[in-house]
């Protein structure tokens, strides 16, 4: 039986026993920060099983599931996953272990046709009901009916003695063996019995102490791993065998230019696993990063691209991934159609991650080669536990590579110190995926308001009604309150709940937020006045202004990701956004920053909408029939059977449950605030609207006016100036590095005149700016007050360099000549001049010869007149 055609069989079977289909959630739990990934097919039933919801009874599902806990045993056991689907059924309140039992017994034996010989069973200990209908109605042999302790056979397993509180209770695991050659007996833990079926009776709510209470509403929760149960259909010895991944396998192996033998086997099972998950999770909205969902697919990522490169050994020069997704698509996307529908992004981040992470690869090469020809004091052959960490941790490298590289040149690793920090984060992993007491906790204002009736939404076009209390409490001068109907918008897809006021008899309550939990809409008020009491009437009124504004920042939402995808392309994907009154922060998925005109261009596009004033269309349909239309849906998300649908026409259709304008003319206009970077691959751009926009360009008004005030020029002066005073600014910051002015005291230059023999030797350059003019006049300021004394001074512009040289009237008559001095200068400095034997000038193509040589022309001529002895 073909893989697909099980997961049919199995829905079909609990379908015809009146469970309703209910379509995977996504891999990205919706409501729960405490998961990183969806891990088991219960999590989307939460709300069922704690009783707050009670539409349904029998539910049945093929979930998408990935449990990063899992991660290490992928390769090592025959049939662990990253990602894989789950099948269930579920009962709320219903039905519970004597059918739960027979059915999965009949499926198994009856529809499936598996050997009974080939099945064994276990039950918890202390489960005596689950281990006589086993017995007794389904007829097992005792031999082949195993009691276990909590650890394998209570759900949650650590319930009983640590908690967490909540519903729990004992499972009952269904074991296929997968080696009758070995004998009829064996212990249900050796590795011959793969566990396929954990049938979860969820009887008892923990309380504080390890106290089991009873359940009044007992639930069934039930997990098979589909790849499992084609496994054992399809009689292979590994998952990696069975029809959909051998299609799967078969493309690595292609991409990696590689044959499908045994030795490869495990390389290529891996890079299997790991591009499904991949392609999963980008398909629900994880973009590869550095923390959180982003670091699990990173790091899935970067063990597949290990693997494919010791599998071509180490011939891995360029992405090859990303050219598997079609393929997967191919195999999985009738089933799961986010990831068809998804392709170009997947392939596009797949592709960007691949490439950055080669160059890391490359990177983390070198500092590794760099750490054993040049080792930190005090390491000898071997490598520190913290830097093989750091390599794996932020350079991707594969623990093996690391100790193979260190080994072809003769150095060890501490692997021991390198096993306790990585058991360190996984524990830190593991904490994070387990299926935590969170996922139970329910507020006690949940409690209280579960059961009330679906709040009717009025607010798509009322700002005020009239209302009943259902549901109010108020303590200390603050309350909450659930009414029947309400114009308040609750914060969901974005856009923040409504304020407003609340008006009953001698009641005010000045609302400042409105949230929803599922139907419900709860509003956060401050008394100003009077209370309120279940059963009262009371008049709710929204801020209008402050909803109008927040109406146009969300119409105006749609059209920036319409003209994004118009203009950088359908790969741009909304990752998430915020509409607020005053501002919209719009998320989203792309590589690069983007240019000015880019912005300008986006800018263009919506305010060209808004020019036109288009009518702003909302309808509710079908999900099949909005599909059709070409709506975009916010991905991961997952929508019930009919759907809003906003519309600008010709431009813009989107699934979605705001407020929005009635034509786009309302939004006034629309100008982008900035556009960064919040991720790799993630940008955010922030934009206002309406008066917003006005107030955004008053501002930068104020603030241009005062700098032009301050550099005494006109607005459009202010720039001219700023580059002026850059320019002289960094003019005095080179004198200032030159230790020179343009200006400069006779008095001084003598003063620090070098002795030099009997007579002394006085030097100066003047500064950038200074002429020729300058220093002819310094030369004669400097020779006529000076006694005993050769001078040396010079002068610089961009061009030339002009220099002089005198010597004090008194020694006219010495046997010095500076017209020698010019010879020997004019030869050093590449520069001709002349004059008298008391003073002389010349000049040369400035090639910076001040810079290099006035040092050592001072100091040459300082020792030459010493020697001169004059
Ligand atoms: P195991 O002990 O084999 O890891 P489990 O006790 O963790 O299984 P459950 O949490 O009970 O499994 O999940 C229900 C079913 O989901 C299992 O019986 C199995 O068929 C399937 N399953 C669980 N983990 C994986 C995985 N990593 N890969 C594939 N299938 C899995
Ligand atoms: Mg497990």
């Amino acid at each position: 039986m073909k893989t697909d055609e099980i997961r049919t069989s199995y829905l079909e079977f609990f379908q015809k026993k009146a469970h309703r289909y209910v379509s995977s959630d996504s891999l990205v739990p919706q409501n729960d920060p405490t998961l990183l990934f969806t891990g088991a097919g219960m999590n989307q039933f939460k709300d069922y099983f704690l009783g707050l919801k009670k539409d349904m009874t029998r539910a049945t599902s093929s979930q998408k599931c990935l449990r990063t806990g899992d991660l290490e045993e992928v390769g090592k056991t025959a049939y662990h996953h990253s990602f894989f689907e789950m099948l269930g059924n579920f009962s709320f309140g219903d039905y519970f272990k004597a059918e739960a039992i027979a059915w999965a017994w009949e499926y198994l034996t009856q529809v499936l046709k598996i050997p009974v010989s080939r099945l064994r069973i276990t039950v918890h200990e202390t489960d005596d009901e689950a281990y006589n209908i086993w017995k007794n109605t389904i007829k097992i042999r005792p031999d082949w009916l195993y009691k276990m302790g909590d650890k394998s056979n209570f759900w949650p397993a650590n319930a009983p003695k640590d908690g967490p509180n909540g519903p729990c209770g004992p499972c009952s695991e269904i074991y296929f063996d997968q080696d009758p050659s070995q004998g009829e007996g064996g212990h249900i833990e050796d590795k011959r019995f793969a566990e396929i079926w954990n049938l979860v009776f969820t009887q008892y709510d923990r309380q504080d102490g390890g106290k089991l209470v009873p359940l009044a509403q007992k639930n069934i929760d039930t997990g098979m791993g589909l790849e499992r149960l084609a496994c054992v259909l399809q009689g292979k010895s590994t998952n990696y065998e069975t029809d959909n991944f051998q299609k799967i396998n078969a493309a690595v192996a292609r991409e990696l230019k590689i044959k499908q033998t045994p030795e490869n086997a495990t390389r290529i099972y891996a890079v299997s696993d790991h591009a499904r998950a991949v392609v999963f999770s980008i398909g629900d909205g994880v973009i590869p990063s550095n923390d959180g969902r982003g670091y699990v697919i990173r790091k899935l990522i970067r063990r597949a691209l290990w693997h494919g490169y010791e599998a071509t050994q180490g011939g891995l020069e360029k992405p090859f991934l990303y050219a598997v997704v079609d393929d997967i698509c191919a195999v999985m996307g009738k089933v799961y159609p986010e990831i068809v529908e998804n392709k170009q992004s997947i392939v596009t981040s797949l592709k960007g991650e691949e490439e950055r992470f080669l160059v890391t690869l490359e990177r983390g090469l070198d500092k590794l080669h760099d750490y054993i020809s040049n080792p930190p004091k005090g390491v000898h052959g071997k490598l520190d536990a913290a830097f093989a960490f750091e390599l794996y941790d932020t350079y991707g490298f594969p623990y093996e590579l690391t100790r193979k590289i260190a080994s072809e040149k003769g150095w060890d690793v501490d692997e021991k110190g390198f096993e306790r920090l990585m058991e360190e984060q996984r524990k830190r992993a593991k904490d994070a995926t387990k299926i935590s007491g969170a996922i139970f906790t329910v507020s006690d204002l949940e409690k209280k308001i579960s059961g009330l009736a679906a709040t009717r939404f009025l607010g798509y076009e009322s700002l005020e009604s009239k209302a009943r209390v259902l549901f109010a409490e108020v303590r200390g001068g603050e309350g909450v309150a659930v009414l029947d109907q309400t114009p308040f918008y609750a914060e969901s897809g974005g856009q923040v709940g409504d304020w407003g006021v609340l008006e009953g008899r001698g009641f005010r309550g000045e609302v400042t937020d409105t949230v929803k939990k599922d139907q419900l809409f709860i509003h956060h008020f401050k008394v100003l006045s009077g209370t309120l009491k279940i059963g009262d009437e009371v008049t709710a009124k929204i801020d209008a202004k402050r909803r109008d504004s927040i109406m146009r920042n969300h119409t105006a939402t749609h059209l920036l990701h319409a003209a994004l995808r118009k203009l950088l392309g359908t790969q741009v994907r909304q990752l998430g956004s915020l509409v607020a009154p005053d501002r919209l922060r719009f998320d989203y998925s792309y590589s690069q920053a983007l240019s000015d005109e880019q912005v300008r261009a986006i800018e263009d596009a919506v305010n060209e909408q808004i020019l036109l004033d288009a009518d702003v269309t909302k309808e509710e349909k079908s999900i099949e029939l909005a599909k059709a239309d070409g709506a975009i849906a916010f991905f991961g998300e997952k929508y019930g059977d009919r759907v809003r649908v906003v519309t600008v026409p010709d431009f813009s259709k989107e699934f979605c449950g705001g407020t929005h304008c009635h034509s786009t003319g309302q939004i006034g206009s629309f100008y982008i605030v900035s556009d960064s970077s919040i991720a790799s691959g993630t940008r955010r751009i922030e934009a206002v609207t309406g008066s917003g926009a006005v107030l955004y360009a008053r501002n930068l008004r104020g603030e241009i006016g005062k700098l032009a005030e301050l550099f005494k020029t006109s607005p459009s002066g202010v720039a001219d100036r700023v580059v002026k005073l850059q320019e002289s600014v960094k003019k005095l910051e080179k004198e200032k590095r030159q230790g020179v002015t343009a200006t400069a005291d006779p008095k001084n230059i003598l003063s620090s005149a070098l002795a030099a023999g009997k007579i002394r030797f006085a030097s100066y350059r003047l500064g950038q700016g200074a002429e020729v003019e300058d220093l002819r006049r310094l030369s004669d300021a400097i020779r006529s007050m000076s006694e005993k004394t050769v001078y040396f001074l010079g002068t610089e512009n961009e061009e030339k360099i002009h220099y002089v040289i005198g010597l004090s009237p008194d020694l006219g008559k010495s046997s010095l000549d500076a017209r020698e001095a010019m010879k020997a200068l004019s030869n050093l400095l590449n520069g001709s001049g002349g004059g008298r034997k008391e003073l002389v000038q010349g000049g040369a193509k400035n090639e910076g010869q001040f810079q290099n040589r006035w040092n050592d022309i001072v100091e040459n001529a300082v020792r030459y007149l010493k020697e001169a002895e004059v």
